[in-house]
């Protein structure tokens, strides 16, 4: 499903096969979970393949690196123009960018790696979680403490939560899991952003134990644009009685609707709500029709 025969990824500072790309057992990223990464698409756009936000997706791989010490020299630039060539030597161009920074050199100790490692792939990609509304559950595991590994930063590590409590949900028969924070907050979902609308207008977690997704940014912004009022507070799973609809952004998940949470199902379908007008407005901005239109009104 990722890679075949043909496939080449990039690994420090190489186009190599996908099937050469290894780590060592003695990798210390490997046994601590000590790396970091980025998700990121790209889309067929009239203006060709565009890469969506690189910028913002490679300097917060920057700064997941830093937050957890692992020494990282690429620029932005760098990373976006090694990104294009790779979209085009595979001949991609609606796909998913999984750019990870990792230490291989064997090292057993709990100590900063001296050096790191870059890996950057890409495969095909359709819809991550389908088109159908979600059933969620809300999770018996919660977000970590964000006075632990920096909240903000796309740790690898933070990832085995996720997994459990995705696996959680899953196992009990629901589409996916939403987690609390510690305080009993709705956070977000194992690796989404969670709005949901009432009378109205959108509410979301604020910063504190999620990550504030740029998918998310993106949304609040499209939905101010259009005259949409978006809070962002801390809200209990009581305060989403009387909710007319709810979603998850991320860059893989774009917009996708959410049918109920447990035994509270939202009052309107998906396709009548806020999130669905956005869930347009998003993909017309991705897929570059925004800016083809803007583009003809100018010529
Ligand atoms: N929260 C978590 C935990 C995630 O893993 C992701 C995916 N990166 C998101 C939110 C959404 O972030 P973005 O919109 O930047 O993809």
């Amino acid at each position: 499903m990722y890679f075949n025969s043909d496939t080449l990824a990039f690994v420090d500072g190489e186009f190599v096969k996908a099937d050469d790309a290894q780590v060592g057992a003695y990798a210390q990223s490997l046994h601590y979970g000590y790396a970091v990464f980025e998700g990121i698409r790209s889309y067929a756009t009239p203006g060709g393949t565009q890469i969506f936000k690189a910028r913002e997706h490679y300097e917060r791989l920057q700064y997941s690196c830093s937050s957890i010490g692992l020494p990282f020299t690429y620029s932005v630039e760098e990373l976006t123009d090694i990104t294009y060539q790779l979209l085009e030597k595979n001949g991609l161009s609606d796909a998913y960018i999984r750019p990870l920074v990792y230490a291989a050199a064997p090292n057993m100790t709990l100590k900063h790696a001296t050096s790191s490692n870059l890996l950057i792939a890409v495969w095909d990609w359709g819809k991550y979680l389908g088109d159908q509304s979600l059933r969620l559950s809300i999770s018996p595991y919660q977000r970590p403490n964000p006075k632990a590994v920096p909240i903000e930063a796309k740790v690898s590590g933070h990832y085995v939560n996720s997994i459990i409590a995705s696996s959680e949900a899953k196992g009990r028969g629901y589409d996916e899991a939403l987690l609390l924070d510690m305080n009993g907050f709705v956070a977000e979902g194992p690796g989404a952003n969670f709005f949901f609308e009432k009378d109205g207008e959108l509410f979301t977690a604020p910063a504190g134990s999620i990550l504030r997704g740029i998918t998310r940014n993106t949304i609040i912004d499209l939905a101010r644009e259009a005259g949409i009022k978006v809070t962002e507070k801390f809200f209990t799973p009581a305060e989403l009685q009387g909710a007319t609809g709810a979603f998850f952004t991320g860059t893989a998940a774009e917009v996708v609707g959410i049918a109920a949470i447990d035994e509270l199902e939202f009052s309107a379908p998906f396709s009548e709500t806020l999130g669905a007008q956005l869930a347009e407005l998003y993909k017309a901005l991705v897929t570059g029709e925004v800016n083809a239109e803007k583009a003809e009104l100018k010529a």
